[in-house]
């Protein structure tokens, strides 16, 4: 069996489901997205911004434009690894 995960996102005003309209991929690292709440009592719409924010493993074919934060604990093993050398 197929499991999917996806976002499970909810309305912050009613907590009911809010469904993901449309979004749009800004830049390789931010996606803006409008999200619609599906208690018709309440009718939100907002727009959430998804954007990575850290390195947890390294890419095995990483692109060299990307540079994105480590990760605290990543980092330690690295510095560890570099002074090691
Ligand atoms: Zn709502």
């Amino acid at each position: 069996m197929e499991r999917k995960t996806s976002l499970r996102l909810s309305c912050p005003h009613c907590d009911a489901f809010a469904r993901v309209r449309k979004s749009q991929q800004l830049t390789p690292l931010y996606r803006e997205a409008v999200v619609e709440c599906q208690n018709p009592d309440c009718g939100w719409r907002g727009k959430l911004a998804l954007e990575m924010t850290q390195t947890l493993t390294f890419s095995q074919s990483p692109n060299p434009d990307i540079s994105l934060p480590l990760a605290p604990r990543l980092r330690n093993t690295f510095m560890q690894q570099m002074s090691a050398h």
